[in-house]
């Protein structure tokens, strides 16, 4: 048939999914890819998990946006079309009612016209702006540059985030004050060289699979893995001790376990000396808390706090300061709460004290969730820097910014600008008045989704860029339709700080236009001086590309690619970063001899305990606990529309113990009611023995049960992460109307 008759080509990328950043290759048939393979990449050396190699169809899904789309002057916005659909899944056809096609020239007309309306309505500026804007950390290096770009020269603000804020926002602020970097410091198969691996607060069998996959080889060949996490997952299996210790008790486990390496002399005080700061004040918290009115950070005291019994605390502890390399991996588990950065910062200490890093094996590694979430921010997509962190306060960033963006003195603020959440609430509260969203679906995403939701259909103008209809567009103005990853050439950096080449494999469905291009038409049209000559079909890997160009921009404001030319990389197509010079290989293995804070030492910071925002009660008696599956991915719009990946799991799920199951009268597979003090959703239980009994865990793939219907806004006053994994809810049994 027609199938066997059109040749198959190869084309070389990056899986789009999570931050361990495997390579693969795509086989296409015509404008369809066909199947995919591992290749042998830095990260993956050809292995791929369920979500790389099947995960890919989502791309031909019919749901894709293949035409620009105004909404209809009759049609109001109307968060509750969300909900509404069968099974409490959003009705669709009431949704693509509203809108009516358009041609490419008359919705960027349109798009630009508004976003310009609110601006010049408002002219304050800074965090006082009435605009704002969401990038993607699933788009590339080169659109969230860009789209950095365009927000701060367009309205002279720096509110434009991105879900960093809701991944580990709380760790790369502890990570910056501490040892001046948020990235990793070694990678993640660096594994293989550690003789200790300390996991906390993260699900990598489920989340970073082929990661996992590394543990596991490293745990074969003899090293100890302790898993801590308030959920016994599947790679305790493997492990040499399992902390299921209280949700967000972090602090008390991890300082525990510093009180028994500083008390019982396990430190390395060379490395201390050498290497760290304010070791004192750090010392004489931990242990002498009782004598300044704080904590008594003994095990034996911690323990009932934490739930680990004091004798495994200090066997963990020993085990860790003494192996001759250690590693600590962490995830959401610990930066996703009130006390996020604080979690951080004491994984920093106990790396410090012990001096387990800058060598083979050691180190500090914030597992990064997206495929580009580490490249996201390395561009700028945070509303305190500049590409490559460069604080927004510091005069010659600024400068040298304006230069090279064609601005004139002064036109970058000089103040932060406002994070995902306080964006949603101004949103809520009319301060920000419009927004422009690049593939990030926050009326899924953000917590208290309720609010969320509404704070966007206030917008008076609200213009998103995405291949699906989400629900974050449901709520638009305007909608254009982009690129699919497979779509578009560009480059992705993953949690190792390897910045890689995806390649255009296939052409995008109808008028679906390459995001890059978008940002540069709308640009023009908001009287910004771009001329990059992006290419609209998405192409780009040849040396004097539009995209490529990009590139070359971004790498004059970025130290840490400055070596890395758009040639380099087309050639070598992988290289991690800082990569200094030309002839500089990349380093995956960082702070060999000196930090990247302005005096070389680690800035040692000791913390207190810090009580969850909301806990539970007799009323909302369970922890809530969200997370993601195997399966599915985030927000649900690229899994969910995956044929093998939504048959493996089909429906919203809550986890629960069995004894919880039986204790409420819940049946596993029967539905349940589950409710916090903001909203409600309809689960299917299942029973899981690793989950505590007074916790549930819930996905928040689904938007026929959003998860974060229920969770709480609370924020880290540091890191403005919310607390999305933990807040009190009631579960009984219900079937959904
Ligand atoms: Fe993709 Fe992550 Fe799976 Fe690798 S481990 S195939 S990057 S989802």
């Amino acid at each position: 048939g027609a199938y066997t008759r059109v040749a198959e080509r190869q084309v070389d990328s990056v899986c789009p999914y999570c931050g361990v950043g495997c390579q693969l290759t795509y086989h296409v048939q015509g404008e369809r890819i066909d199947r995919v393979e591992g290749r042998a990449g830095p990260a993956n050396d050809g292995r791929l998990c369920v979500k790389g190699r099947f995960g890919f169809d989502y791309i031909h899904h019919p749901d894709r946006l293949t035409v620009p789309l105004v909404r209809r002057a009759d049609a109001p916005k109307n968060p509750a079309l969300l909900t509404q659909g069968p099974g409490g899944r959003t009705d669709m056809a009431a949704v693509r009612a509203q809108f009516r096609e358009a041609t490419w020239d008359e919705a960027l007309a349109l798009a630009a016209e508004g976003l310009m309306r609110v601006r010049d309505a408002q002219p304050a500026k800074g965090r006082g702006a009435a605009v704002a804007g969401f990038g993607s950390a699933k788009g590339t290096n080169e659109e969230a540059y860009l789209f950095q770009k365009l927000i701060r020269s367009a309205f002279h603000t720096h509110n434009v985030d991105h879900c960093t804020r809701l991944c580990h926002a709380s760790s790369v602020a502890a990570l910056m004050e501490g040892i001046g970097s948020g990235a990793v410091s070694n990678p993640l198969r660096d594994v293989a060289h550690a003789e200790f691996i300390f996991l906390i607060g993260a699900n990598p069998a489920v989340n970073h699979p082929v990661g996992a996959s590394w543990i596991k080889n490293a745990v074969k060949r003899g090293a100890r893995l302790v898993l801590a996490d308030p959920r016994r997952t599947e790679l305790a299996r493997h492990a040499w001790r399992t902390l299921t210790f209280q949700p967000g008790s972090d602090v008390a486990l991890l300082n525990a376990m510093l009180y028994v390496i500083l008390s019982e002399g396990l430190t390395d005080d060379a490395f201390i000396a050498e290497r760290t700061q304010d070791y004192a004040r750090l010392r004489d918290h931990i242990l002498n808390g009782p004598e300044h009115g704080g904590e008594d950070w003994r095990p034996e005291a911690m323990a009932p706090i934490c739930g680990i019994d004091a004798e495994t605390i200090r066997e963990v502890a020993r085990a860790y300061a003494t192996a001759p390399s250690s590693m600590i991996l962490w995830g959401m588990g610990v930066s996703q709460h009130t006390h996020g950065t604080d979690n951080a910062r004491c994984l920093i200490a106990l790396a410090m004290v012990t001096g387990q890093i800058g060598r083979p094996g050691t180190g500090l590694h914030p597992l990064r969730g997206q495929n580009n979430v580490q490249g996201a921010s390395d561009a700028g997509l945070i509303p305190m820097v500049l590409p490559d962190y460069q604080g927004v306060a510091n005069a010659s960033a600024r400068e040298q910014a304006e230069r090279l963006w064609g601005l004139p003195p002064g036109a970058l603020d000089v103040q932060p600008g406002l994070t995902v959440v306080e964006i949603i609430d101004a949103a809520y509260d009319g301060q920000i008045r419009a927004m422009l969203i690049q593939g990030e679906n926050p009326a899924m995403s953000d917590p208290d989704a309720t609010h969320a939701r509404e704070a966007l259909a206030r917008l008076e103008h609200l213009v998103v860029q995405d291949i699906f209809l989400t629900e974050t567009a449901a709520l638009a103005d305007v909608v254009l339709p982009a690129t699919a990853w497979p779509e578009k050439t560009g480059t992705v950096t993953n949690t190792d700080r390897t910045v890689q080449l995806g390649r255009k494999a296939v052409a995008a469905p109808g008028q679906a236009r390459a995001d890059a291009w978008i940002t540069e038409q709308l640009a023009q049209r908001l009287g910004l001086p771009w001329a990059y000559g992006i290419a609209a079909d998405g192409s780009g890997a040849e040396p004097d590309s539009g995209i490529g160009r990009v590139y070359e921009e971004m790498r004059a404001l970025m130290p840490s690619i400055a070596g890395l030319s758009w040639r380099r990389l087309l050639q070598a197509g992988a290289v991690t970063h800082p990569v200094r010079s030309e002839d500089d290989p990349g380093q995956p293995i960082v702070f060999m001899d000196r930090f990247s804070t302005p005096s070389g030492k680690a800035r040692l910071v000791p913390v207190g305990l810090r009580e969850p925002a909301e806990r539970p009660d007799a009323e909302y008696p369970l922890v809530l606990v969200t997370g993601r599956q195997l399966e599915h991915w985030h927000t649900g719009s690229m899994t969910r529309r995956s044929d093998v990946l939504d048959a493996l799991e089909p429906a919203p799920t809550v986890s629960l113990h069995p004894a919880t199951i039986e204790r409420l009268g819940l049946q596993p597979g029967a539905w349940a009611r589950i409710t916090s003090r903001r909203g409600e959703a309809h689960v299917r239980v299942r029973a899981d023995e690793g989950i505590q009994p007074h916790v549930a865990f819930m996905p928040f793939a689904y938007v026929e049960a959003a998860a974060n219907l229920l969770t709480i806004a609370a924020l880290d006053p540091v890191g403005k992460i919310a607390e999305v994994k933990y807040c009190a809810v009631r579960i009984a049994a219900h079937a959904p109307a």
